[in-house]
C-alpha cells in the first residue's frame, strides 16, 4: 500500500470510529414526497424542495424549452460568451422578486458566498458572523483574509459589543455582518430588524443569506427581508435557487452598483462556466409562479404541514419548514435515522461538523407535497422511537 493510500485509510477509520462517516445514497427517482432509495420507496422528509418545484411540470417544461433553444451547455463563463438570454431573464426576474435594483447568479449558493464576501472585505477589514452561519459563509470569510469575529447564535448584545469593538479599534475598516434569515440546521430565524438597526447604527454592512427563507417566508415567498420591510437596508441579499426554487444555483441581490462590482470582482463568477441554460430557465419559472401568486395555495399547504408536523412532534411554534429533533450523540442519531428508514421514512441525520459537537440531530423538513397521512405516520413512528430511546436510557 502506498503512503498515500495508508493515510487515507487511517483517516477514514477515524471518521468511522467517531460515527461520523458519511456515504452517498443513490436515488433512482425524481424528487418528490416519495423517492426510490437503494431500491426501496421512502417518504422523503429530508429535502429542501419545500414547494415540490424540483419536479414540477412547469419547471420541467421551462428547462426543456431552454434546452431546445439554447442547448445543454453554456459554452463558457458569463464574461466570455456564456451570458445567454435565460441568465439575463432570470436575473431581471430575481431582482423584481427580491425588490432590489439588480441580481447576479452563480453556479451555486456556495459559489455566490465565496465570490462575494472576499470581494467586499479583505485584510484589515472585519467580518462578524453568527456562530451558526453556514459553512460557505465561514469559508468565504476566511478566504477574504479579514479579521473574523463570531457572536453566539442570535445574540444581539454580543453583536453590539463586537460592532463597538470593531469601530473603536479599527475606525477605518469595512465591517461586514453576516447572518442567515432562517438557520439551515435549526430552522429558527435571525432577529433581522434588530440586526439592521445595529449595523446601521455602527455604519457596518449586512450580508443576509436567505437560502431557506426564499419561497417559504414573506409575501409570495420573497424572504425575511421583504416580510419585515427592511429590503432597502440589507446591503447584500443572498439566495439559493436549489431549495424552494426547485432548480440549482445561487444569487446575490442588491444595488446595480453592487452587481456591476461583483461582475468585475467575484472570482467564483468570473472564472467559472455559466450555469446550464435549463437551470436558469427553471429557476426563473419558479420565481414567476411565486410572484404571480400561482404558488399561494401550495405555500398555505406548506405552512399547514409545517404546523401539523411541529404539533405532531410536540415541537414549539415553528419558524420555518426545518424542524430539528435533538438526539445528542452521533451513534443514537444514526440508530434513530435507521429505525425510521426501516419504517419507510427518510430523514436527515445531522452530525458534526455540520452542527457543533454533542448537538447531533434529526432534521425533519415539511413540504407542501406531503400528505396528512404521511405527516401523521412520521409523527407516530418518531414519537415511538423517542420513547423507546428514553426507556432504554433509563434502564
Ligand atoms: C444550501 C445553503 C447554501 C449553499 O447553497 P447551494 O446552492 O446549495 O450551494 C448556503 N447557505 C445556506 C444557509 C444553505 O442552507
Amino acid at each position: 500500500m502506498s503512503d498515500f493510500d495508508r493515510w487515507i485509510g487511517e483517516e477514514l477509520e477515524r471518521i468511522t470510529a467517531q460515527h461520523l462517516h458519511r456515504s452517498l445514497r443513490r436515488v433512482d427517482s425524481a424528487q418528490g414526497a416519495e423517492v426510490v432509495v437503494d431500491g426501496r420507496t421512502l417518504v422523503n422528509f429530508s429535502s429542501n424542495d419545500y414547494l415540490g418545484l424540483a419536479n414540477h411540470p412547469r419547471l420541467r417544461a421551462a428547462a426543456a424549452a431552454a434546452i431546445e433553444q439554447f442547448g445543454a451547455g453554456s459554452g463558457s463563463a458569463r464574461l466570455i460568451c456564456g451570458n445567454l438570454a435565460p441568465h439575463a431573464e432570470l436575473e431581471e426576474t430575481l431582482a423584481r422578486f427580491k425588490g432590489t435594483e439588480a441580481a447576479l447568479t452563480f453556479a451555486s449558493g456556495f459559489a455566490a458566498a465565496l465570490g462575494t464576501i472576499p470581494a467586499l472585505v479583505g485584510k484589515g477589514d472585519i467580518v462578524i458572523l453568527d456562530k451558526l452561519s453556514h459553512a460557505c459563509l465561514v469559508d468565504a470569510a476566511r478566504l477574504s483574509e479579514a479579521t473574523i469575529r463570531v457572536f453566539p447564535h442570535n445574540h444581539l448584545g454580543k453583536l453590539e459589543r463586537l460592532l463597538n469593538w470593531a469601530r473603536e479599534t479599527h475606525p477605518a475598516a469595512r465591517v461586514l455582518v453576516v447572518t442567515e434569515s432562517v438557520f439551515s440546521m435549526d430552522g429558527d430565524r435571525a432577529p433581522l430588524r434588530e440586526i439592521v438597526e445595529l449595523k446601521d447604527r455602527f455604519g457596518a454592512w449586512l450580508f443576509l443569506d436567505e437560502a431557506h427563507a426564499a419561497g417559504v417566508i414573506g409575501p409570495c415567498g420573497r424572504g425575511l427581508a421583504a416580510e419585515l420591510g427592511v429590503t432597502d437596508r440589507v446591503d447584500v441579499q443572498m439566495a439559493t435557487l436549489g431549495k424552494a426554487l426547485g432548480s440549482s444555483g445561487g444569487a446575490i441581490c442588491g444595488s446595480s452598483k453592487l452587481i456591476d462590482f461583483l461582475v468585475n470582482r467575484a472570482r467564483s463568477f468570473i472564472f467559472s462556466t455559466a450555469p446550464a441554460p435549463s437551470a436558469a430557465a427553471a429557476a426563473r419559472e419558479a420565481l414567476q409562479l411565486l410572484e404571480r401568486g400561482e404558488m399561494e395555495s401550495a405555500r398555505q399547504t406548506l405552512w399547514r404541514n409545517i404546523r401539523a408536523l411541529a404539533s405532531g412532534l410536540r415541537q414549539p411554534e415553528p419558524q420555518s419548514a426545518i424542524l430539528p429533533i435533538p438526539t445528542g450523540d452521533e451513534e443514537r442519531t444514526m440508530a434513530m435515522a435507521g429505525h425510521l428508514a426501516d419504517r419507510g421514512f427518510w430523514v436527515g441525520a445531522i452530525r458534526p461538523p455540520t452542527v457543533p459537537k454533542f448537538q447531533a440531530r434529526l432534521r425533519i423538513v415539511a413540504t407542501s407535497i406531503h400528505s396528512d397521512a404521511q405527516i401523521e405516520n412520521l409523527s407516530a413512528v418518531l414519537n415511538d422511537a423517542q420513547n423507546i430511546n428514553k426507556s432504554s436510557r433509563q434502564r
